[in-house]
């Protein structure tokens, strides 16, 4: 079933673009709100989707704007950053949610999403009596070129674990055991989960996994980030044990370039990890692959942009958030030309996403 929170929960924090102070109020919303944001500090208090058509191009961040068609317009109502709060709500399978935002960019909170998914926890998470909605992936889409991608594929079952590294080839376990063979048999066991749907007596849809998350970070021999891997399983335990404590980072040679130009003057190395030769910078990391579970999590985030749940095997290597929002207009595509089909939960197990916003 869709969900939504128990009660209203907000958080106040210091945005590291702008440094402005803002409040969120995250309420409670009706079945098939999805999330949409609300800036209550504007005339008429404008509503901003949670849309990949409503994304502005802009770098290192992902924002939104209320008109897909005038994006450049300055009057056009904006929120930015907001990759962490959706990938909170999408991490602890809170389909609808209206989120009151008292200026454009997200708090910084502490570079991950932990307070905020802290403060969820404390209110809870209601059901709702309306089914979700689940698009399955069944063939293999990639963007992005060799030396950066976003590739997801139909679910299997033998992924790496969570800290495991793919070949230096970065042929994942995965990969190679994904023959053409077997591919089409398990789209033929997605099929017949589908035809199942709404039987209680049919015993497949209990099988069908909820989605997978890869991320591989590699920024070359000799950086000062080491190469890592991370996978996220979709499970909400692990989203607030694994991924929600994970900070955003930088190098120290890109934190000194934003800072000539004037931006971030106001954040220290304790409210981000900033690496320099001799690894992070007046902090300590929460995890040996603290970067590549931050990616995991920017993942979340930022395909909570396709509005409706999407069970798949996602994989970044190298990938950001304009190859995030390409995959997502590719998967946009082609779930316009398929019926997405309502499932239960007891069918499909918790799944990571978002409730729809079309049918
Ligand atoms: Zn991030």
């Amino acid at each position: 079933m869709q969900r939504t929170l128990a009660e209203s929960v907000s958080i106040e924090g210091v945005g590291y673009w702008s440094g402005e102070t803002i409040r969120l109020v995250l309420k409670p919303a009706a079945v098939n709100t999805g999330i949409v944001f609300r800036r209550v500090d504007l005339p008429g208090k404008p509503f901003i989707p949670v849309h990949v058509a409503h994304r502005k191009n802009i770098s290192l961040r992902t924002s939104l704007v209320k008109s897909a068609f005038n994006k450049e317009n300055l009057n056009n109502p904006c929120v930015e950053m907001v990759e962490h709060v959706i990938a909170a709500l999408v991490g602890m399978r809170v389909d609808n949610c209206e989120i009151q935002a008292t200026s454009a960019e997200m708090p910084a909170m502490d570079g991950s999403c932990l307070p905020l998914t802290e403060a969820i926890e404390k209110v809870g998470v209601h059901e709702q009596n309306y089914e979700r909605i689940v698009y399955f992936v069944d063939d293999v889409i990639c963007v992005g070129d060799e030396n950066a991608y976003v590739e997801v594929r139909p679910i299997e079952t033998n992924y790496c674990a969570a800290t495991d590294l793919p070949s230096e080839d970065h042929s994942y376990p995965w990969t190679r055991s994904c023959s053409e063979e077997r591919r089409l048999a398990e789209a033929r066991f997605r099929t017949e989960a589908l035809a199942c749907a709404g039987d209680a007596e049919g015993g497949l849809c209990k099988e069908v996994p909820g989605s997978i998350y890869s991320y591989e970070l590699d920024f070359g021999p000799n950086a000062v980030i080491e190469r890592q891997c991370f996978t996220w399983d979709s499970s909400i335990d692990s989203f607030t044990e694994n991924l929600a404590p994970a900070r955003t980072f930088l190098r120290e040679q890109d934190a000194k370039v934003l800072r000539s130009r004037g931006i971030g003057t106001h954040v220290g190395p304790e409210q981000l990890l900033v690496f320099g030769e001799d690894g992070v910078i007046g902090n300590e990391l929460r995890f040996d692959n603290e970067c590549a579970r931050h990616k995991t999590l920017d993942m979340v985030g930022d395909f909570g942009l396709i509005g409706c749940d999407v069970v798949g095997h996602f994989v970044s290597r190298r990938g950001g958030h304009a190859l995030n929002a390409l995959m997502v207009k590719e998967l946009l595509l082609r779930i316009a030309n398929v019926p997405c089909i309502a499932f239960s939960d007891e069918e499909l197990g918790i799944l990571g996403g978002i409730a729809p916003v079309f049918v």
